[in-house]
């Protein structure tokens, strides 16, 4: 049985940026005076080249092991995660994107880090289960020529990787005249595109969080990610979700190690706890890589999002023990990153898709199943 977690693929991969991780990881959290430096430190290291085709300008490999690069960077800085999260999704949604011409364009900058991009989707997720309606709204507005345009309005309450040196968001967006809604990616110098100050948050201050404001904001077929957001959704969620859950495998990893921590007594009384937590994980992890790279999860949502609910309680569970076996150190200021890790760990159930999201769909889909009889 393997009780020992690894630490060490980023710091032998990375090293430099490893350590600006450990050096920065609560001013990460607790304040925002390096959140300009997320982006270039991450692209620095070829973090968001991980799972790019090297044809586009990537270093080549699976989405698996992008996860795997979201995972080794939240053992470190959970913001870090969080905004390579935002940046690495967004260059997955122009990878599965129609628009060629958009990827070519965008694509060089958010590799090399120079632009930001950011997933303003939980609303679009959340439409796609029927909780919420799309908040953003499109007017045809035919160019002269007659190519299509759109002024669109409305806003986003939080979006993360809102770099205030220049990003790009993906929005879903629902239009007056009728038709599935589309995904643009909106440009923060469009005209009428305003980003708030940052979010007073409790926590992951250094991540470029705020809402986004766009009024009377002129976008063409050249913005469009896609013109039918619920098919591309369908398809392009197991990768969202999977980079997403990497933050979690990342997290909870690290809670386990820092169990080794304390002293003997305390090791013994967890050993078995922990031991458990580590199997289990392991097997959560292979699972979540081997189905997203392999498109599993496509038609049968419902694994992955059973995945996500396992992997969320093995974090708090890991999280929990880490306290345990911390003792009074971790209610000292500055002496470890538990504290942290705790907030951080509060997090992950309300990202969405959220917990109680989740739940509740797959309550629903057992009903209709029971409801249907294909379910004793
Ligand atoms: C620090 C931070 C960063 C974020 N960054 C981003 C980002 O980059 N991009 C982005 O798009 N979003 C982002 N979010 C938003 C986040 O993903 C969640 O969508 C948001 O916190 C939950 O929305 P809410 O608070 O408005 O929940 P509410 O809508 O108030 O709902 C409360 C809870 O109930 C659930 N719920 C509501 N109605 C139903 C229903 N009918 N059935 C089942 N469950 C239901 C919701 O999922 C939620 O968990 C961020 C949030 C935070 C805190």
């Amino acid at each position: 049985m393997n009780t020992q977690p690894s630490l060490h693929g980023l710091t032998a991969r990375a090293p430099a940026l490893a350590d600006w991780l450990d050096a920065n990881a609560e001013t990460l959290d607790t304040d925002a005076t390096l959140s300009a430096d997320v982006v270039p430190q991450l692209a620095g290291a070829g973090l968001l080249r991980i799972g790019v085709p090297v044809e586009l300008g990537g270093t080549g490999g699976t989405i698996g092991d992008a996860i795997d690069n979201v995972a080794e960077v939240a053992g470190h800085s959970f913001a870090a995660a969080f905004v390579l999260w935002g940046q690495r999704t967004f260059i997955e949604y122009l990878l599965q994107s129609p628009n060629r011409a958009l990827r070519d364009r965008l694509l060089p900058a958010l590799l090399c880090g120079e632009l930001a991009g950011a997933t303003g989707l939980s609303n679009a997720m959340k439409f796609l289960s029927a909780i919420e309606p799309l908040q953003i709204r499109a007017a045809d507005t035919p160019r002269s020529n007659g190519a299509p345009a759109w002024r669109i309005n409305g806003g986003l309450p939080w979006i993360t990787n809102l770099r205030k040196q220049g990003f790009v968001a993906a929005a879903a967006v629902d239009h007056e005249a009728g038709g599935p809604p589309s995904i643009f990616a909106i440009a923060h110098n469009a005209p009428g595109v305003t980003r708030s100050d940052d979010l007073d948050l409790i926590g992951l201050r250094g991540t470029n969080t705020a809402a986004l404001q766009m009024a009377d904001t002129l976008l063409t077929d050249d913005d469009r990610i896609t013109d039918d957001a619920p098919a591309w959704l369908v398809r392009v969620r197991p990768a969202f979700l999977g980079l997403q859950c990497g933050m979690s495998l990342g997290l909870a990893r690290r809670s386990l190690a820092a169990t080794h921590e304390g002293g003997p007594g305390a090791r013994a009384a967890v050993v078995d706890d922990v031991a458990a937590l580590t199997d289990q994980l392991d097997t959560l992890t292979t699972r979540l890589k081997t189905g997203v790279t392999q498109g599993d999860f496509v038609d049968t949502p419902a694994s992955l999002f059973k995945l996500r609910i396992a992997l969320a309680e093995l974090v708090h569970d890991a999280a929990t023990l880490e306290v345990q076996t911390g003792g009074g150190r971790g209610y000292l200021r500055g002496l470890s990153g538990l504290a942290r890790r705790q907030r951080e760990a509060a997090f992950v159930p309300i990202v969405t898709p959220s917990l109680v999201q989740l739940k509740n769909q797959l309550a629903a889909q057992r009903a209709q199943h029971i409801k249907l009889g294909t379910v004793s």
